[in-house]
């Protein structure tokens, strides 16, 4: 079925206001006979967690959506290291280009949302709007319920909504996520004493343990981040951890980090009692189409990818969902039929690609660890852990080209 383009707009109902939603929301105001609107559940839109790094692929896609010049602040990351935690040896370091003209930045992640929303049309955001149901009414289009009693139907809904997300919940009733192991905290810190501390804390770096690692890295605006892990056997402990964002007391997050050193030690208790947030994080499996309900429903972001936070680029993966997903529907009209297999046939197999090299990339570590033994030492651990990507090429990834990618998929469409 072609959607008739010129009797009326596309409804289009995008859930959560994070950074894929709002991407999307700014992408779609550019195409001609889209309506528009974000529901976010949140009553103040204020992004939990500390920092975020953007690289070139997210430079990539924010200058597509016209968002790169507003965004000003950071701290420009000129070089990343991984050290062992207890001993403060220098195990990796990479010197990244800073003469390009958007280096990769570390900056707070209210400043990237700031940035976003500041492109986003008067009136398209709906806060307080937290979706609790869906309904698929055929060729009526979706409604969608609110907790506040509320409805409203659209033609197509863009589950945007995270990694707990309710519109997958909703078309893939059969998908399931599942507690890592993983438990993060974080928080934001003034940093000039932190580098009066130790100098190396200038400079971006995790300090490792063999199940723990701790995130120092400046932000911007004088300000820097701790974002601290630590790894348990998901298999005892997955009950209790459903946390996301919640505020944790300081003696608890220390006492995951008693073996590192003084000065990490002592940075992590300069931390305000009361400013850590908890994130237990999950994750799920591939999906085979990003797609559902007839083309009604689509996911971009972590809803569409579970992978819990993996290579560090998640906005930056659901900007880049937002953006194509808005090309294909100019692309074809709007006609959803035909722009959401596009969607489909563009992002799958990327996601396809991200989940088979965290595969390989586990079955490395586990090999290498069972290789070591039972007896290895800590700092052995350590070193294992550090696989960096063993001199794998990762600009498929961190030099995404979102655009390059577009074209290029229309180039392979046109010849067929
Ligand atoms: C520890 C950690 C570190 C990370 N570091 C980086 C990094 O350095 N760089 C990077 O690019 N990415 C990073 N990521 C990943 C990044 O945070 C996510 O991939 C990104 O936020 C995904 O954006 P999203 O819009 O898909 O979802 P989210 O940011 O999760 O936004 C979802 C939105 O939907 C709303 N919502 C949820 N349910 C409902 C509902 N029922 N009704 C209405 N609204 C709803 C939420 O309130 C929220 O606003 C990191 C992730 C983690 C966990």
């Amino acid at each position: 079925m072609t959607i008739e383009t010129s009797a009326r707009s596309l409804r289009v109902a995008v859930v959560g206001g994070g950074p894929g939603g709002l991407a999307t929301a700014i992408a779609l105001s550019k195409i001609p006979n889209v309506e528009v609107k974000i529901y976010e559940q949140a009553s103040l839109l204020r992004e939990v967690g500390a920092g975020i790094s953007i690289g070139q692929n997210t430079w990539n896609v924010l200058e597509l959506l016209g968002v790169a010049d507003t965004l000003t602040s950071g701290h420009v990351i000129d070089a990343t290291l991984n050290l062992n935690g207890k001993t403060g040896e220098e195990i990796h370091r990479q010197v990244k280009t800073v003469s390009v003209k958007r280096p990769q930045i570390r900056a707070q992640r209210t400043k990237l949302q700031s940035a976003l929303l500041a492109h986003v049309p008067p009136r398209v955001i709906e806060l307080s709007k937290k979706l609790t149901r869906v309904v698929d009414k055929g060729k009526e289009g979706i409604e969608l319920h609110f907790k506040d009693g509320t409805s409203a139907t659209a033609d197509l809904v863009v589950g945007a909504d995270g990694i707990r997300s309710m519109v997958r919940d909703a078309a893939w009733p059969d998908y399931e996520i599942k507690y890592t192991g993983t438990t993060i905290w974080r928080a934001l810190l003034p940093w000039e004493d932190v580098v009066k501390q130790d100098p190396r804390f200038a400079t971006t770096a995790w300090w490792h343990g063999p199940t723990t690692h701790v995130w120092l890295s400046p932000v911007g605006e004088g300000l820097g981040e701790i974002a601290a892990r630590s790894w348990q056997d998901p298999a005892v402990h997955s009950a209790d951890k459903v946390s996301w964002g919640v505020p944790v007391g300081n003696a608890y997050v220390q006492s995951h980090f008693e073996e590192y050193l003084p000065g990490i030690r002592e940075v992590i208790s300069w931390v305000k009692e009361g400013d850590w947030r908890e994130f237990a994080a999950f994750a799920g499996p591939e999906l085979s189409k990003l797609t559902a309900w007839d083309d009604k429903v689509v996911l971009v972001g972590d809803s569409s990818h579970a992978l819990s936070g993996a290579f560090g680029s998640g906005a930056g993966f659901a900007m880049e969902d937002g953006w194509v997903l808005a090309q294909a529907l100019r692309y074809y009209r709007n006609d959803v039929h035909r722009a959401l297999p596009l969607f489909d046939r563009i992002r799958l197999p990327y996601y396809a690609r991200m989940y088979a090299h965290l595969g390989e990339q586990a079955a490395q570590r586990a090999a290498r660890l069972e290789r070591l033994g039972d007896s290895a030492s800590y700092d052995d651990r350590v070193r294992v852990k550090i696989i960096t990507d063993g001199g794998k090429d990762m600009s498929w990834i961190y030099g995404n080209n979102i655009g390059k990618v577009w074209d290029e998929a229309i180039d392979a469409l046109q010849l067929e």
